[in-house]
């Protein structure tokens, strides 16, 4: 069931989320499955949302097919709160090897600066970020503490298409904004942890994937709170998790089985991706910036050819006026940008693709 009052939103976070899933939400709001209450109002120790809190942990470890020695937490403070949190538990006797590929990987350094040693092993600065360095090619240091990176950079429109597996240390991804995309083989990882609000739910809720090997290796001193076994001893109920949060992430993992799990998913993301580059590609107005093979299917950045602001506002309220919004790009860098996440559907940017295409026509016929 389509609402047509709704927009085709194109935001990077918040982000669109799937209608089904926020219909079902809906018809529960009042009085969840006949209870009286609803799950905002329910004790996060009640064996209601005890169900929701697990399935979705079940649920999760399915799709991403966790391995048994990794543990799913549900935590707080957004990715950003990880930046500090990660240093704080790992960092303390042991320097960081970093691959520095844009604003997000910028923010955790700033952390690691408040006291922690790092070395960055790999940069995309002197491409500006719009470009990734390769992967297979970094060498890292056997003492490191662990190595860090982000998979999507949400701002540049870069997506590292493979994972640099031959680092001997822990390898700890920021997957904010391409975790559920694609497969992944969970046991290359240290910890993958993401803020929800791109490609699962609502804001308010992070996920961590962490291995219990590193669990164990917590700095002791560490705030109870920014503990990481705090969370894992307490199955994520340490203190109120954001149950309402957590009740929508369950509904999109369902969803996301119901479709077909996550090679499903990456087949719909590849097919939307390459539908909206090519009308970019293809554009006389409006070019991608970024070369081909570290383009991001989630985050499509572009520009007009001369990066004439004029013609790119102009773009971003016809597209408003034709019910697509939020490609306004980041406010770093200007430009504009598509986010395209799971809940996106393929018959929707094959719209907004039509969309490009006309403008582009349009404002040729303009410039002569
Ligand atoms: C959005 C984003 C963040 C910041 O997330 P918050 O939950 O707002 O702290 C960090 N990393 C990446 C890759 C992001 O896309």
């Amino acid at each position: 069931m389509t609402n047509t009052n709704r927009i085709i939103n194109f935001s990077a976070g918040p982000a669109a989320i799937p209608e089904s899933v926020l219909l079902e939400a809906q018809s529960n709001l009042f009085n969840y499955k006949g209870l009286g209450l609803s799950v905002m109002e329910m004790s996060h120790r009640s064996k209601a949302y005890d169900a929701i809190h697990n399935d979705a942990i079940n649920d999760l470890k399915t799709l991403l097919n966790v391995p048994d020695n990794y543990r799913i937490l549900f935590l707080q403070g957004g990715a950003s709160m990880q930046f500090a949190m990660l240093p704080m538990n790992f960092a303390q006797h042991q320097p960081v090897d970093v691959i520095h590929t844009g604003s997000w990987t910028k923010k955790a350094i700033d952390e690691l600066k408040k006291g922690y040693q790092y070395r960055v092993v790999a940069s995309s600065e002197d491409q500006k970020f719009l470009g990734l360095p390769d992967a297979s090619k970094i060498s890292f240091n056997d003492d490191a503490a662990y190595t860090y990176m982000c998979s999507n950079n949400t701002i540049f429109g870069t997506q590292f298409k493979t994972f640099p597996t031959h680092s001997k240390r822990p390898l700890v991804v920021d997957m904010s904004s391409d975790i559920l995309s694609r497969p992944l083989n969970v046991s290359d990882f240290g910890i993958i942890f993401a803020g929800a609000q791109k490609n699962i739910g609502p804001s308010g809720v992070t996920v961590v994937i962490i291995k219990d090997e590193l669990l164990d290796t917590c700095h002791p001193d560490a705030p109870v709170f920014f503990n990481y076994t705090s969370h894992a001893s307490a199955n994520s109920l340490y203190n109120t998790p954001p149950t309402f949060g957590i009740y929508i992430a369950h509904l999109v993992f369902k969803r996301l089985l119901e479709l077909g799990g996550l090679k499903e998913q990456e087949k719909q993301n590849t097919l939307k991706a390459n539908c909206l580059y090519q009308a970019i590609d293809e554009s006389s107005q409006f070019y991608c910036p970024v070369p081909k093979e570290d383009r991001s299917p989630m985050n499509v950045v572009f520009r007009h050819q001369d990066h004439n602001e004029s013609i790119e506002s102009a773009f971003i309220s016809e597209a408003k006026a034709a019910g697509f919004d939020g490609l306004k790009g980041h406010r770093s860098v200007g430009g504009l940008r598509a986010s395209i996440y799971n809940a996106q559907e393929l018959a929707q940017i094959e719209q907004f693709s039509t969309f490009i295409r006309e403008f582009s026509k349009k404002a040729l016929v303009h410039s002569h």
